[in-house]
């Protein structure tokens, strides 16, 4: 089994594998064609591939004869030319927005795997992307608040007089919002959090945070189907938005990350409450590219409003390249791997399977997944 790893698109700074994962599929009998350059904007080199294993070579070269594809971003159609009908294309392939680009790729006879339709369930815990990106943009969503914020953030006692710590909210607890407050607590700042699922409250406490909840209104469990939020009754935001109201006045670094599958970013802060913060105050705003959880965010952007900077975060895993393309690419190997039939040399997915019925868009030159058929 070959398996190629092309070189992402202008933008991209992640790559699919890193040289851990190239020696580890060829533990399982597979060779490896990194397409030159793939790992540059991750401090990879292609020397480091190749002495992990690897060949390297131009996008044709890689694509000959290889039976399984790697990326991080569904690529440009016209660029697989070269891949055998049967390929397996796996990676981050955003089946909604692309749906042209995956009728492509089934045209051509290739297995497409979208990766961040992997269910949330146990076993399939270790080869989630969404996950393993959304840890570490919640890492950094800290560190560029911190960075543009013109106080500190630790409680300082010097000679010249006090520093206080600084105020940070936390709106959406997911993974990114949990990475997010252990990231303000170390360094040192008083934090609080909000979020629909009620769940998240004793997790808040577990990382020293205060828990900031709407109280006494019906739906606060605010739980839809695989662990996702769903959306909340007029009451209900009615009763955060004055809760938000009355917490947000007080804060200096506000990190928003609420999220509902499938539709656009629920409004927590509108430019009211914007303008009632203290001037210097920062907001990062994660759902900047599902239209913000925040009036007035520009995703990719930084809007000064009120005297407030309101980062529209987008991405951020990209600004943390090796992390996240290690991340990635062990979340590519743990799915590959746990379907790996050795005596085949190749990995066996039984259409049956829970992971594979949600991940796979098309088998066989057809549209397979229920989600895009349906849509
Ligand atoms: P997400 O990115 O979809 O949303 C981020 C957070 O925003 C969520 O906590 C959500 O409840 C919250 N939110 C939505 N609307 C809101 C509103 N109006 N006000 C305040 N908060 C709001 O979520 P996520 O990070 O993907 O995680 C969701 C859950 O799934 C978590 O409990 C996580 O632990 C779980 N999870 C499980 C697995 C697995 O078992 N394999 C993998 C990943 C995540």
């Amino acid at each position: 089994m070959k398996i190629a790893v092309i070189k992402e698109a202008a933008g991209e700074t992640r790559c699919a594998a890193i040289p851990e994962t190239v020696k580890k599929f060829a533990a399982l009998g597979a060779t490896v064609a990194v397409e030159k350059g793939a790992g540059d904007a991750a401090s990879i080199a292609d020397s480091d591939f190749e002495e992990a294993g690897a060949d390297t070579g131009s996008r044709t070269q890689v694509l000959e004869g290889a039976g399984i594809i790697l990326c991080v971003n569904g690529p440009d159609p016209a660029s697989l030319s070269g891949a055998a009908p049967g390929a397996l294309l796996v990676g981050g392939l955003d089946p909604m927005r692309q749906r042209d680009r995956i009728e492509a790729y089934s045209a051509a006879g290739l297995d497409a795997l979208a990766m961040e339709w992997m269910p949330r369930i146990t076993r399939a815990q270790s080869m989630d992307i969404l996950s393993s990106q959304s840890n570490l943009a919640g890492y950094k969503a800290v560190i560029d608040g911190a960075a543009a914020y013109g106080r500190a953030f630790p409680m300082m006692m010097t000679a010249a007089g006090t520093v206080s710590p600084a105020k940070v909210f936390v709106m959406g607890v997911g993974v990114a919002g949990l990475q997010a407050i252990a990231t303000a607590r170390r360094l040192g700042a008083q934090v609080s959090a909000t979020d629909v699922r009620s769940a998240t409250k004793d997790q808040i406490k577990s990382l020293g945070a205060k828990p900031i909840f709407v109280e006494d209104v019906a739906g606060i469990e605010g739980e839809g189907a695989g662990g996702y939020a769903t959306e909340m009754s007029p009451e209900y935001q009615k009763a955060q938005a004055e809760l938000v109201s009355g917490h947000i006045a007080k804060q200096d670094i506000v990190i928003t990350t609420a999220l509902i599958p499938g539709r656009p970013a629920p409004r927590l802060i509108n430019d009211a409450q914007v303008a009632s913060m203290r001037a210097g105050s920062v907001i990062v705003d994660l759902a900047a590219d599902a239209g913000g959880n925040v009036e007035g965010t520009v995703s990719g952007e930084t809007v000064r409003k009120h005297g407030i900077a309101i980062i529209g975060a987008s991405n951020l895993a990209r600004s943390l390249a090796a992390d996240s393309s290690a991340l990635f690419a062990r979340n590519l190997y743990n799915f590959l791997s746990a379907f790996w039939d050795k005596e085949q040399a190749e990995p066996v997915l039984p259409d049956e399977d829970e992971i594979v019925k949600a991940i796979r868009l098309s088998h066989g030159g057809k549209i397979v997944s229920e989600r895009l058929t349906a849509a």
